[in-house]
């Protein structure tokens, strides 16, 4: 597949399928704002993606596998865009499926935690990955609530739509990379994050994500500091 226009043409084609719509050249000019569907239809023949019954266009194997892989792509993107990035997912998620790949993909998909839906509530086709864990779907990434006292984690990323919030947890040191642990969940909870014990209400605990804890993840320059380094403080936020 050489062009942009192609993959946006077999993604039309999957979504008009999405709305029991039947894939012809009216159809795609309705719906899309491909310039010259004629030509791209005729190269996207030529390469093996598609086939046509009178005016419908259908998928080849190779094509239905291409338009599954976009339309997967996209719809990881507007996950990552929203939950991750806080961001607006409408524009940027087109764009990210025609530079990704696979692997890439997988490995966001498995800190999303194998999403089934975009944020717009439409399906996301499965990856290898989604299958391989689907017995013991574990995410990587978990909000702080659902961590057990004792445990600790790595901090994977802060979300927050309210900026003031956002900044009482970057004052409080909690950033990407810092170990945290998870002291007590009631009836506050109160977490030790370079060597300091913090106390945190649940909405900002929530927006805390946290890598599980593996060795893999650990950095292994961090030393916990006693005596001296150590202080104790505790705050309200
Ligand atoms: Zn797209
Ligand atoms: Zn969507
Ligand atoms: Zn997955």
């Amino acid at each position: 597949m050489k062009t942009d226009v192609n993959e946006e043409f077999i993604e039309l084609m999957w979504l008009l399928r999405e709305k029991d719509i039947t894939p012809t050249v009216a159809e795609i000019i309705k719906h899309g704002t491909i310039r010259q569907p004629e030509k791209v239809l005729t190269l996207l023949e030529s390469d093996g993606f598609i086939t046509l019954d009178g005016p419908k266009i259908l998928f080849t194997p190779a094509g239905e596998e291409r338009a599954r892989q976009l339309i997967r792509s996209h719809r990881i993107a507007e996950r990552l865009i929203y939950d991750v990035l806080g961001g607006e997912f409408e524009s940027g998620a087109c764009e990210f499926e025609h530079i990704t790949n696979i692997g890439l993909v997988e490995a966001i998909c498995t800190m999303l935690g194998h999403p089934r839906e975009c944020p717009h509530g439409f399906p996301i086709p499965g990856g290898e990955c989604c299958s391989s864990s689907a017995d013991t779907v574990r995410r990587s990434v978990i909000p702080l609530t659902d961590m057990d006292p004792g445990q600790s984690g790595i901090v994977a990323y802060v979300y927050s739509k309210n900026d003031q919030q956002l900044h009482i947890i970057e004052g409080l040191q909690i950033k990407p990379g810092a170990v945290i642990k998870l002291h007590q969940k009631h009836p506050t909870f109160v977490i030790e994050v370079e060597d300091a014990h913090i106390a945190l209400d649940n909405d900002i605990a929530g927006n805390i994500q946290v890598w599980r804890s593996t060795r893999k993840f650990v950095p292994v320059e961090h030393k916990h500091v006693d005596g001296q380094g150590r202080r104790s403080r505790r705050r309200r936020s």
